[in-house]
């Protein structure tokens, strides 16, 4: 799933928390638990394998890297979301998984687990999606949330 909708979620967690250890380990799984849902990755993930040879991909990327902190900075100007450790712990918990695949992805050896674990989220319901629809999903995903947190 997109790096701006794990960062979102997590700094909404950490609005609702008190704490930010809570903030943290709240959206740490809230990570696993957004992938279980079908978001048309397997179009990135096949994309990365071929060495992004479909630049569309790794365009989708670069976007959801930039729009990120745009989603973020717009959140805490419109006052969905105040600047604190819990919100900061939130983001940072929800966007780790991603972080800790791409460290294995690089090394080959740290966090086997977790690559493990995040590829059976995804694989965990068999029906994929095309990405464009996955993108609508997340779109309807941070839309409801923001909605109605
Ligand atoms: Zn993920």
């Amino acid at each position: 799933m997109l790096i701006s909708v794990h960062a979102t979620i997590g700094a909404i967690i950490g609005e609702n928390v008190s704490k930010p250890l809570l903030a943290f380990v709240f959206s740490f799984i809230s990570h696993f638990l957004l992938d279980l849902i079908p978001h048309g990755d397997k179009e990135l993930i096949k994309a990365y394998r071929n060495d992004f040879k479909n630049k569309a991909m790794l365009y989708l990327i670069y976007f959801d890297l930039i729009t990120t902190p745009i989603l973020l900075v717009l959140l805490f100007y419109t006052g969905q979301i105040s600047y604190s450790q819990t919100v900061l712990w939130g983001i940072i918990g929800g966007v780790l998984p991603d972080i800790l695949v791409a460290i294995h992805e690089i090394s080959d050896k740290f966090f086997t687990r977790t690559h493990k674990f995040h590829n059976w989220t995804h694989e965990k319901f068999k029906w994929s999606i095309p990405l464009k629809f996955g993108i609508i999903v997340q779109i309807i995903i941070i839309y409801l949330i923001l909605r109605y947190q």
